[in-house]
């Protein structure tokens, strides 16, 4: 049975939330593919649209899209990086589960295109719009150490 994870927040987790996180190997581990279970249960249960793994404490480049209320079933994204985005930029009202209770405006490109590993170590490439896009985007900025109050606009 997977179990919840202690999420991290600002301002006395911002040490992990601020640290380089490193690529995964496959096949995952056994550890790791628990880990994955878990962020799953997790950001289910916050509820939460996205969550990475420096999030509950594991400097790992892992995340989980969880956007099953807008009808896409939840996928993890191991390795993602992006590879390209539009030029146009619009903006979003964004929360984020380590920052509670604080939203604000932050600006990102509409659409980009991503790549990355599923937890199989199959190659995934997505293209994405709306608020897809925008999920994507604040994850993969969390995997590198990036967080939303950096980039509220003010
Ligand atoms: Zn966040």
């Amino acid at each position: 049975m997977p179990n919840l994870l202690r999420l991290h927040t600002l301002p006395q987790d911002e040490q992990i939330l601020r640290a380089e996180n490193r690529e995964l190997t496959f096949p995952l581990s056994k550890e790791t593919l628990d880990l994955i279970e878990n962020m799953k249960l997790t950001v289910k249960k916050a509820p939460g649209i996205g969550l990475a793994a420096p999030q509950v404490g594991h400097n790992l480049m892992l995340a989980i899209i969880h956007l099953e209320e807008f009808g896409m079933p939840a996928f993890t994204l191991v390795n993602p990086k992006i590879v390209s985005k539009s030029i146009k930029k619009t903006s979003m009202e964004e929360g984020c589960l380590s920052i509670p209770g604080k939203f604000g405006i932050v600006k990102r490109p509409s659409r980009v295109e991503v790549e990355g590993f599923t937890e199989e170590g199959k190659p995934l490439r997505i293209k994405a719009d709306k608020l897809l896009a925008k999920v994507l985007q604040h994850e993969i900025d969390h995997l590198n150490a990036i967080l939303i109050a950096d980039k509220f606009e003010k």
